[in-house]
């Protein structure tokens, strides 16, 4: 363990995060914008930039228009596919290894914590790497290739779609229970790279703080969650974490 105290990182924070017997992360976007995938509130690039995300990752988007949302959904999967894990990712992993307890989860569908090395992962959102038939639920590998958007499940011939949860729909129970479970027994509850602005996610941290839970928020910008926080340190999540991981060697 280190003796020092960079300016962007105040030692009771830091503090509580080596004493921390149960620590809880919650990630959003922002902790893969570094691995080049952009946020939904960030300007969307090339031909996508003229459509609004929160207008398309909507039932009644796929509804109106599945060709459309397919399609936007394959171009968000390529992009992952080519994405790798950055800092901010690793240094996740790495920090579950170091501490007696790290629940990690995530509102993120894209995997990267997984390919990072990070396990038991709870995905809030779902995985955009996954198919699912939307009248039962059920994941789909393979589906016949023809001209149709969207693609229909080979067994009831319902019309196919990402394994993402969409802007108005419930959050998987499973999850979800998992989650508000290990937030509301944490010390420690770390919000990193989200908006605080989608619920149930961003209801957490405030479960954790009225658990008696310290409550930080690493974050490039501030967010409705700031102010309640304890510690907020505004930064990129690629150069905070790796620097507080720096502290347990
Ligand atoms: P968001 O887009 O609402 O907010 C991202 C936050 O991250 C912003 O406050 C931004 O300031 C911050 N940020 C950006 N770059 C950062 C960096 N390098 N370091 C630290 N902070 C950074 O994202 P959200 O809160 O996760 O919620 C939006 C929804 O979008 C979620 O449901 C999520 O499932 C979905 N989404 C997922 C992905 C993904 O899986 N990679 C990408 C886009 C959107």
């Amino acid at each position: 363990m280190t003796d020092r105290s960079p300016p962007t990182l105040p030692r009771d924070f830091v503090d509580a995060l080596l004493y921390s017997k149960r620590l809880v992360v919650l990630t959003g976007a922002g902790v893969s914008a570094e691995s080049g995938l952009p946020t939904f509130r960030q300007a969307q690039i090339g031909l996508w930039s003229r459509y609004d995300p929160q207008e398309l990752a909507t039932p009644q988007a796929f509804v109106a228009n599945p060709r459309l949302v397919w399609e936007w959904y394959a171009w968000r999967r390529q992009l992952i596919t080519e994405a790798s894990p950055n800092p901010a990712h690793q240094a996740l992993a790495d920090l579950q290894q170091l501490v007696p307890a790290l629940t990690l989860i995530t509102q993120n569908v894209d995997g990267l914590h997984q390919q990072a090395g990070s396990s038991d992962v709870i995905e809030l959102h779902g995985n955009i790497g996954r198919t699912i038939c939307s009248r039962e639920r059920t994941v789909v590998d393979a589906w016949p290739v023809t001209e149709e958007f969207p693609p229909l499940c080979p067994d009831c011939q319902a019309p196919l779609r990402p394994d993402v949860v969409w802007f108005g729909e419930s959050l998987p129970s499973g999850a979800v229970n998992a989650a508000v479970d290990a937030t509301a027994t944490c010390d420690l509850f770390l919000s990193i790279g989200t908006s605080a602005l989608i619920h149930p996610a961003a209801d957490l941290a405030h479960i954790a703080q009225h658990r008696g839970a310290l409550v930080a928020e690493l974050n490039a910008e501030p967010t409705p969650l700031t102010r309640h926080a304890d510690f907020a340190l505004q930064g990129q999540a690629g150069v905070l974490l790796p620097e507080l991981i720096d502290y347990f060697r």
